[in-house]
């Protein structure tokens, strides 16, 4: 067991959506990444922790856009972007609240999982509203992307691997409507999921909140739970082993923990990417600099156990042995 971690100590995994759903599987091989991730999750309950899983919803909310734009040229009716961040969550809420189930009671423990439909504040102030950035849904050709941004109003950017795609502001989030809820649920013995597709971003007017067109980063938006509920541990899984170094380069090393603010200085030296690396980095900084004593962890979710054991992936901890940087 690793210092300062009880066996009890709640922990926000994250999940990347990429990993519910590769490039060019079928919808039914879902089932089968929700399964791994599932088997992760109920092996951390059978040991003691308590846990609250977030998800990523790219590819899902892609794919939900994609269908209405279909159907819609019969229909001519459209859909808001905040209403299919919300038809994500439940896509894999669902999925996840059953197969999380299912891997409790197989280890003879109660089926006490919930998927909690979750809303992030952003600002209406947020200079991301100025420069949409973040990529969603299908490839179009130039006419069509012309003849859309038209009808709808929506922005498009080309892509560098050729046509264009509908590009939406990815404001950050500053608070998640629902984490007193996810806290209590949690008090109550619960898996929670929560914030999936990084929540429905809403903004707020006096006593009044409102969907807004745009998908809030789920890195960013589990930190913000995890600081909210009080949380131990940031777990932010994905398809590899942690943060390196040189990343790509035969010189690449695995961190094994970081200060956030060693952490910051190499996102500003730029070895951890934008739209990957770098804000589950960013994130786990912010959540470290947040906490009383909490850590973040950046590792395989196939290799969670194992990570949080220390002997693989990546800390961000305001102390590593007295250094700023550690290596495995
Ligand atoms: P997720 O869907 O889990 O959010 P992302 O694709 O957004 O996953 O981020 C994980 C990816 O980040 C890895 O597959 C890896 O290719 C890439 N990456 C970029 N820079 C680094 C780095 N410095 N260290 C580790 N991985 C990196
Ligand atoms: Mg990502």
């Amino acid at each position: 067991m690793v210092a300062g971690l009880e066996k009890n100590s709640l922990i926000v995994v994250a999940l990347g959506g990429n990993a519910f759903m590769r490039k060019g599987e079928s919808f039914d091989a879902q089932w089968r990444n929700v399964r791994i991730a599932a088997e992760t999750i109920a092996s951390l309950v059978e040991q003691g922790y308590r846990v609250v899983v977030t998800h990523g919803n790219g590819p899902q909310v892609g794919i939900i856009l994609e269908w209405v734009q279909r159907a819609g040229k019969e229909s001519s009716r459209g859909i808001t972007l905040d209403v299919a961040d919300a038809m994500t969550q439940g896509w894999l809420g669902y999925m996840l609240q059953q197969a999380i189930g299912n891997a409790l009671e197989e280890r003879g423990l109660e089926r006490r999982v919930v998927a909690v439909v979750s809303q992030s504040l952003v600002s209406k102030d947020d200079p991301a509203w100025r420069e949409p950035t973040k990529p969603i849904g299908p490839f179009y050709s130039k006419e069509e992307a012309e003849k859309l941004a038209i009808e709808y109003g929506w922005v498009f950017k080309p892509d560098p691997r050729g046509g264009y795609r509908r590009v939406v502001p990815s404001p950050k989030p500053l608070s998640i409507v629902e984490a007193r809820t996810v806290r209590m649920l949690v008090d109550n013995g619960y898996v929670v999921i929560a914030v999936g597709g990084g929540g429905i971003p809403v903004v707020r007017s006096n006593h009044w909140i409102q969907g807004v067109e745009a998908v809030v980063d789920k890195d960013y938006a589990s930190a913000v739970l995890a600081r909210e509920i009080d949380a131990d541990v940031l777990a932010i899984l994905t398809d590899v082993e942690g943060a390196y170094v040189d990343y790509g380069r035969p010189s690449q090393k695995l961190i094994k923990c970081m200060t956030p603010h060693k952490a910051r200085e190499l996102l500003e030296k730029g070895e951890f990417p934008k739209g990957s690396m770098g804000p589950k980095v960013e994130a786990g900084a912010m959540f470290v600099e947040h906490s009383k004593n909490g850590f973040s962890l950046i590792a395989m979710l196939e290799r969670a156990r194992e990570a949080l054991e220390g002997l693989t992936g990546t800390r961000i901890m305001s102390d590593c042995e007295g250094q700023d940087i550690l290596f495995f």
